[in-house]
């Protein structure tokens, strides 16, 4: 794995991103009304490892969360998990796609 210093501080100037509070229970995972499509504490980890390629191949996933905040209400770390795929939305908009906005 190639591994990307600058990850986690891009992905994060942006809206909030505080990934660093998951506790990898699951807790999100089983309550996501599209089940298994998007796992954010796995999406989570590749921006904290740095590991940009697995990240990146987790676009669709990413764009496809519906917003909701069924897992965020529900999350025991209190991760603003939602706001987080925002962020997520912004870096990869400007780094695949070459936008500044969502
Ligand atoms: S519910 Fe919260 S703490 Fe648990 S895995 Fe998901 S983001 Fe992490
Ligand atoms: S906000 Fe996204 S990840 Fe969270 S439950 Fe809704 S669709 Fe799933």
């Amino acid at each position: 794995m190639k591994v990307d210093t600058r990850l986690l501080d891009r992905v994060s100037s942006g809206p909030e991103f505080d990934a660093k509070l998951c506790l990898n229970c699951g807790t999100c995972t089983a309550l996501c009304p599209l089940g298994l499509e998007i796992l954010p504490r796995k999406i989570f980890h590749h921006v904290l490892l740095g590991d940009k390629e697995r990240l990146l191949a987790e676009e669709n996933a990413i764009f496809s969360c519906l917003l909701c905040r069924m897992c965020e209400v529900n999350c025991p770390g209190g991760v603003h998990i939602a706001e987080n795929v925002r962020a997520l939305r912004v870096y990869l908009n400007e780094e695949i796609h070459g936008l500044a906005e969502v």
